[in-house]
């Protein structure tokens, strides 16, 4: 208990936090950013996706200076399915979500999409191929529509409104005192969460990639934010390959398949209706919890600590 109060552990785990953090601002950063000037393994090569299968094939990565956090993690995420991470936090669900956009490398195992190690593969073409909506949706300082722009640097103003309206963005845009060219940020309007959740949306749409990572936001919104969000969602999601970080019991249950993530590895993994089923399981003991009205990620926890 002492310990807790040295002061030269709380500036360590300060950094701890800060650089964590600047990973996330990062990846946030990276994956919009399509320039060609991330390094990359020499004779590496532009990938090629058509279905958008991902394959984690025996994956285990540490930090520099941790352990492994994720220890031969196998499966695969099927071509325009909803495939579903669910675990307690430190599970090691964001790291498998940077290892897929090459934010690290595995340091056994590979991951392959449609047939290709994304390891001799050029970052930028991966990443173009994948969009990321993250937990909490960044807007940049600039208009409405270079927030949307970014999503794909050559996208029409028609592609960027037809993208708006699938996200349910487009009504509340032009509400606006400017419409598309009303500037947001630090300087401009403020939106509330869920209009910044669907301008996020409507970003990866414009991407129009068909890959979608998700994390999916813990903060709940109000409900009526909430189920538009969720309809923004069910747009962007459709036809793609989805690996969504989840948290909402609603997407969980209705993902093709189910990973269920302890300490770093696979404990569980199947559809809703099998994994809830199984008598002394993570899945059906979270699934009995949140049942009985705790809130999902207090009932993952709690599954996943049980003896
Ligand atoms: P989850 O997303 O399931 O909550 P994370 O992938 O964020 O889990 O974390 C898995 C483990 O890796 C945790 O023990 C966490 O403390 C550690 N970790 C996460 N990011 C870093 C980092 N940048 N450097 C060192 N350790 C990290
Ligand atoms: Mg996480």
């Amino acid at each position: 208990l002492l310990l807790a109060y040295d002061p030269a552990r709380k500036l360590a785990r300060l950094q701890v936090t800060l650089e964590r953090a600047a990973v996330n601002a990062r990846m946030i950063y990276e994956i919009l950013d399509t320039e060609p000037h991330q390094k990359d393994a020499p004779g590496a090569r532009d990938i090629a996706v058509s279905g958008g299968e991902i394959v984690v094939d025996g994956v285990s990565f540490g930090y520099a200076g941790t352990g492994m956090v994720l220890k031969n993690v196998s499966f695969t995420a099927e071509p325009g399915r909803m495939t579903a991470l669910v675990g307690p936090s430190g599970a090691g669900k964001s790291t498998l979500i940077a290892l897929l956009l090459r934010f690290y490398d595995p340091n056994e195992g590979a991951i392959r999409i449609d047939g290709q190690d994304i390891a001799g593969i050029t970052k930028r073409s991966l990443r173009e191929k994948i969009a990321y909506v993250s937990q909490q949706p960044y807007l940049f300082e600039g208009t409405i529509r270079d927030n949307l722009r970014y999503g794909r640097a050559d996208a029409t103003d028609a592609e960027i409104e037809e993208a708006a309206k699938l996200a349910y963005a487009h009504d509340f845009i032009m509400e606006q005192p400017q419409g598309y060219d009303t500037p947001v940020g630090e300087n401009g309007v403020t939106l509330s969460g869920g209009q910044r959740q669907r301008v996020s949306i409507a970003r990866a749409l414009v991407r129009n990639a068909p890959i979608l990572l998700l994390d999916e936001a813990t903060s709940a919104l109000d409900t009526e934010s909430e189920a538009i969000v969720q309809k923004a969602l069910d747009h962007a999601m459709e036809g793609r390959t989805v690996v969504v970080i989840a948290h909402r019991l609603s997407t969980i249950a209705r993902a093709d398949r189910i990973i269920v993530m302890q300490s770093g590895r696979i404990a569980e993994q199947g559809r809703h209706e099998d994994l809830a089923q199984r008598s002394d399981g993570i899945y059906a003991r979270f699934h009995r919890m949140q049942a009985l009205g705790l809130d999902t990620d207090v009932a993952i926890d709690q599954a996943g600590a049980a003896p």
